[in-house]
């Protein structure tokens, strides 16, 4: 569960965001929808212990989220690949850090690599890739570190539509049965209805959620999976 408890945040002189509450849910999907600068990312950023709030409090199951944790990934707006590495290295990079043993990580990698629609990538390096594969290769970095809670910031915007509706539809199998908590920025309103459960609407200077929406509409994960 990540609760945003009454949460502001300055950034000097700026007041970002004010007053933000909701709870997330164990297994819920919840999307923020809102104009640019009106604070998505930052609130993406404090779940993800990447920044503070200036009042209020951010917590993951009860505890105050201090720093970085694995179980709790961000999918950046600006996915930053290193350069150096292949996509198999990068996306293998986290596994290998947490030692996880070379023939073990190249299944891994391989496994969510194909999720991505990236097999055969794997000698390939970021600048041999086109913008929107190498969102996928981000994507699938933090996939295959199988994360509790998943952060997407925006994560499909440069994909065309065809690639983008078969990411959402892996995203959603991914998510679903499986006890997930996903909180997915998104410009895209149709994209919050088909994916979330929640949807929470933001308005700008200073950021505050003015709507809460429940969907209830039937979507692939409620259908029988074949
Ligand atoms: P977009 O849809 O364009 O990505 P956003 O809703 O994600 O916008 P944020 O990136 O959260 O918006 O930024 C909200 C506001 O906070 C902006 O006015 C931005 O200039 C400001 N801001 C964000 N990070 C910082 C920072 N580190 N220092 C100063 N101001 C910041
Ligand atoms: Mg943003």
């Amino acid at each position: 569960t990540i609760r945003i408890d009454k949460v502001n945040k300055r950034f000097g002189q700026l007041d970002v965001l004010s007053d933000i509450d909701f709870t997330i849910e164990k297994g819920e999907f919840a999307a923020i929808v809102g104009p640019s600068g009106c604070g998505k990312s930052t609130v993406l950023r404090m779940i993800a212990g990447l920044e503070t709030p200036s009042g209020g409090q951010v917590l993951a199951n009860g505890e105050p989220i201090r720093k970085p944790d694995p179980q709790r990934v961000l999918i950046f707006q600006e996915h930053a690949l290193y350069p150096w590495r292949t996509v198999e290295d990068n996306v293998g990079f986290g596994l290998e850090l947490a030692g996880v043993p070379p023939k073990e990580r190249r299944y891994r990698v391989d496994e969510v690599l194909e999720k991505v629609g990236l097999s055969g990538f794997q000698k390939y390096f970021p600048a041999q890739l086109s913008g929107g594969m190498k969102q996928r290769a981000s994507i699938a970095r933090a996939l295959v570190m199988n994360p509790e809670v998943l952060l997407l910031d925006e994560p499909y915007g440069a994909l065309d539509a065809i690639t983008r509706l078969t990411m959402q539809n892996e995203l959603i199998k991914l998510w679903r049965g499986t006890g997930k908590t996903v909180l997915l920025i998104t410009h895209d309103i149709d994209e919050a209805v088909y994916l979330a459960d929640t949807i929470y609407v933001m308005s700008p200077r200073p950021g505050r959620i003015i709507k809460k929406l429940q969907t209830d509409m039937p979507r692939p994960r409620n259908r029988n999976s074949a």
